[in-house]
């Protein structure tokens, strides 16, 4: 077989490129992993889109059902300071857009089905280090001639490991708790988030759902080191209750992850290139994850197309090296920040909290930082 493009990975970053470049006549193979079977619709693990994210998807005819978010309370459960992020802030009708994660997995597995060779990954990679094409062999012996592989394959990266880049990887040593809950207030297109002992507690409105909402929550593993997690849910749901005035239930099974981060130090080696989760993963707690991803399949997929159209070669090594330095800035000040804000708010110490609840209010005041802010979050600072 012989392609420009091999993508390891067909989640959702690995199809929307090989379907954005696919409408740039660019064709690509994915390799997956799992079967060709679609998930369960609809599910119990929402995503959070920004503007720029759903854009991209709109643009390659990919139109997901979302819930809408308009505003964003953000407060400490152990004082008083909270910051509320509206659409009106930046002039804009929403902040962000809650999607199905089976959902729109499944609509863009579909789109690129023909191009994938499902059960199966890459087992070796040759001469990815020179000038000339790489041969990609994967598990089952079939072998791919190609000029760029990129790695789309999550957080444990198979292409990322073959590359042998260092990085930082970090265990936040937390949980994160993800199930559904019927509101019974309504809740008018708000987003709530709260910092507590309890831990960091998310609340998002779901598709087509008027009272179902889904709930992230990220607790410190030693809270609930002999505790089962049902009966955490139930002793502790009451509290966020109280804190965000609403009366909740639980409507689904509580599902539960690990919670780390890393980073890559390079994240391209010869004709590798690696993208979204399989280069950066961040703190569940601002929903930025998947954001990253599209923020950087959108500038790979500009670098890829500006130089196919150029009639240059797509192998060039300093096309893979402007799409590194446009996004590991970026990647690297979400990243930090996160850590920031999991530092902050999980500590107890007295004077940290004042100045936690001060921060809060002040913050709160200032339309400027918080335009800034919402734009970064948004994806619409873009270098
Ligand atoms: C609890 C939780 C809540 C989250 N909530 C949000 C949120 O609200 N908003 C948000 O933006 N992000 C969120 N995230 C993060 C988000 O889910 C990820 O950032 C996103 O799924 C990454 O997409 P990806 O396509 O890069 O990788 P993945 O989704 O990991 O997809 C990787 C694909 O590669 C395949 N694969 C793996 N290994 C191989 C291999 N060796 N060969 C071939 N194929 C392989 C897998 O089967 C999969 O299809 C959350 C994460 C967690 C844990």
């Amino acid at each position: 077989m012989d392609t420009p493009i091999t993508i390891s990975g067909g989640g959702i970053i690995g199809n929307y490129i090989s379907l954005r470049l696919k409408k740039n006549n660019i064709n690509s193979i994915i390799v997956e992993k799992s079967e060709d079977s679609e998930l369960p619709p609809g599910g119990i693990r929402t995503l959070t889109l920004n503007q720029q994210s759903l854009s991209m998807l709109q643009n390659v005819g990919i139109d997901p059902e979302t819930a809408l978010i308009s505003k964003i309370t953000v407060s400490d459960g152990e004082g008083t300071g909270r910051i509320q992020f509206s659409a009106e802030d930046i002039e804009e009708k929403n902040l962000s857009y809650v999607v199905m994660f089976n959902d729109l997995a499944n609509m863009l597995m579909k789109a690129q089905k023909e191009n994938t060779i499902f059960s199966n990954e890459v087992q070796s990679i040759q001469n990815f280090d020179n000038e000339i094409d790489s041969e990609v062999i994967l598990k089952d012996g079939i072998s791919i001639r190609t000029k760029i592989i990129a790695g789309c394959d999550g957080r444990n990266s198979n292409v990322a490991k073959i590359a042998a880049l260092p990085g930082s990887f970090n265990e936040y040593k937390q949980t994160a708790l993800t199930f559904v809950v019927s509101v019974q207030e309504n809740t008018n297109e708000n987003a709530y988030q709260v910092f507590s002992e309890k831990g960091i507690f998310a609340l998002m409105p779901m598709p087509n759902n008027n009272n179902k909402h889904t709930v992230v929550w990220s607790i410190n593993d030693s809270e609930i080191k002999d505790t089962d997690i049902n009966d955490y849910v139930d002793n502790y749901l009451s509290y966020f209750e109280s804190k965000l005035n609403l009366n909740m239930s639980v409507e689904s099974k509580i599902l539960n992850f690990k919670l780390s981060n890393h980073h890559l130090d390079k994240y391209i080696n010869g004709s590798l290139v690696l993208i979204g989760d399989a280069a950066h993963s961040i703190h569940p707690l601002a929903g930025q994850g998947i954001n990253l991803g599209f923020a950087d399949a959108d500038i790979f997929c500009e670098e890829v197309i500006n130089a196919y159209n150029k009639g240059f070669s797509i192998n060039e090594k300093a096309l893979l090296k402007r799409y590194e330095i446009r996004r590991k800035g970026m990647n690297l000040i979400m990243l930090k920040s996160m850590d920031f804000f999991v530092n902050f708010f999980n500590n107890e110490n007295l004077y940290l909290r004042i100045l936690r609840n001060w921060g809060l209010t002040t913050f709160n005041k200032s339309r400027f930082i918080k335009a800034f802010f919402i734009k970064h979050a948004s994806g619409l600072n873009k270098i």
